[in-house]
């Protein structure tokens, strides 16, 4: 068959890394260039994530652990597992017990994936390591693990193996319109016939139907989450909750350099994406909380943001689903959300089903 996919970002790499898979001729068509958009500016995390246990998301946890592991062993010089710090302190929302048992589930999920089981670590061991951070009324502190990437250039790796295994690759296009007879049309003008186009244009999935007057029944809510860079140096992770909120947020090494994020601001698709002075100070604050090293605005080094392309599943965005939905529509598939970590196991599902 000759397949058209819209969007070269990691779920669109890796739907065309399946559709190769299967013998098909496949076209990638990106309006800019690949891997420049949500897919570059994640807190680029291969995770389960732990925190989607309180929503009972246990599919995509399970899934996205299995994953991780196919991710860290693709390439070990853009990934890496990282030794996460959890500390719960008398006054977070999520009591000790709570967190034991989703660090168990997490380890159990994970099964023979796991990187390296939770722990309970001592206090004052970690107090040695980490002298200046925050340890009034902290009660308990665990750790356990996850992988961290260099989501970009990975993305960009998957990339060149597509190429040389004859995916033809056209960035700078821009798709105007989609036709459900499998057409595609540039906003050139320029018109492709496919047998099947994958619409994987991630937080434009919608707007692309929309333009092309094609009914759809699911629909996406769009989550600005920003992240800022710090001049400290870091080895480890930690997974916080926000002060007073029932958010998490994550502090994370990052070439050298300490990332910190992330917020959730519900946003148009018009908007720019762009991480807002509010955001900057928020993250600012919620590190400044916890880690008590004298830094201030003049440390923040960078930020950039991105846009997540929820389901529509809950009015508060930190409670949204983050499991991704193909539908079908004609000759025209699209997929909607989805996680960086769990793009491999999307694209094989969409092959599976439709190709
Ligand atoms: C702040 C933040 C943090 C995140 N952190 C993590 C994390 O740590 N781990 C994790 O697993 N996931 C994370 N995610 C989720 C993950 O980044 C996304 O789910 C994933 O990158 C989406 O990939 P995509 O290919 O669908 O979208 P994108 O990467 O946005 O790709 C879509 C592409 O389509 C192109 N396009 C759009 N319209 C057209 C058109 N008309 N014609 C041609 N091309 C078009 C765009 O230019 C873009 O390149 C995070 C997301 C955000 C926003």
């Amino acid at each position: 068959m000759k397949i058209g996919i819209v969007g070269g970002g990691i779920n669109g790499l890796c739907v065309a890394s399946e559709a190769l898979k299967k013998g098909h001729e496949v076209a990638l068509f990106e309006r800019g260039s690949l891997m420049s958009e949500t897919s570059a500016n994640s807190s680029k995390l291969l995770h389960g994530g732990l925190r989607y246990l309180e929503h009972a998301e246990f599919r995509l946890v399970r899934e996205s652990l299995k994953e991780r592991e196919y991710w860290l062993k693709k390439s070990s010089e853009l990934t890496r597992p990282l030794r996460f710090y959890l500390p719960v302190y008398k006054t977070n929302r999520r009591p000790a017990w709570m967190v034991r048992i989703g660090l168990y589930l997490y380890d159990v999920l994970a099964g023979k994936h796991t990187i390296q089981k939770h722990r309970k670590e001592d206090i004052d061991q970690f107090s040695k390591q980490f002298p200046q951070f925050n340890k009034a009324s902290l009660s308990v502190i665990y750790s356990y693990s996850d992988g961290q990437m260099d989501d970009q250039q990975l993305g960009l790796m998957l990339a060149d193996e597509l190429r040389s295994e004859g995916c033809r690759v056209l960035e700078n296009s821009p798709v105007d319109k989609l036709d459900k007879v499998g057409s595609i049309q540039l906003k050139s003008g320029e018109r492709y016939q496919f047998d099947k186009v994958i619409n994987v244009a991630g937080p434009w999935a919608e707007i692309l139907l929309q333009r092309s007057n094609i009914d759809c029944e699911t629909h996406l809510d769009l989550i600005r989450g920003s992240h800022i860079i710090i001049d400290r140096p870091l080895d480890k992770g930690f997974i916080l909750e926000v002060p007073n909120e029932d958010r998490v947020f994550f502090v994370l090494p990052h070439h050298g350099k300490t990332l910190v994020g992330t917020t959730e601001v519900r946003q148009s698709i018009d908007e720019p994406i762009k991480a807002s002075s509010e955001e900057i100070n928020y993250l600012l604050a919620a590190y400044q909380y916890y880690f008590k090293n004298g830094v201030t605005e003049s440390d923040i080094i960078g930020n950039y943001a991105g846009v997540r392309p929820l389901l529509i599943s809950h009015k508060n965005p930190n409670k949204a689903s983050r499991e991704y939905v193909i539908e079908k529509n004609g000759e025209i598939i699209t997929v909607f959300g989805g996680k960086w970590t769990t793009s491999r196991a999307l694209g094989e599902r969409l092959a599976r089903m439709y190709l």
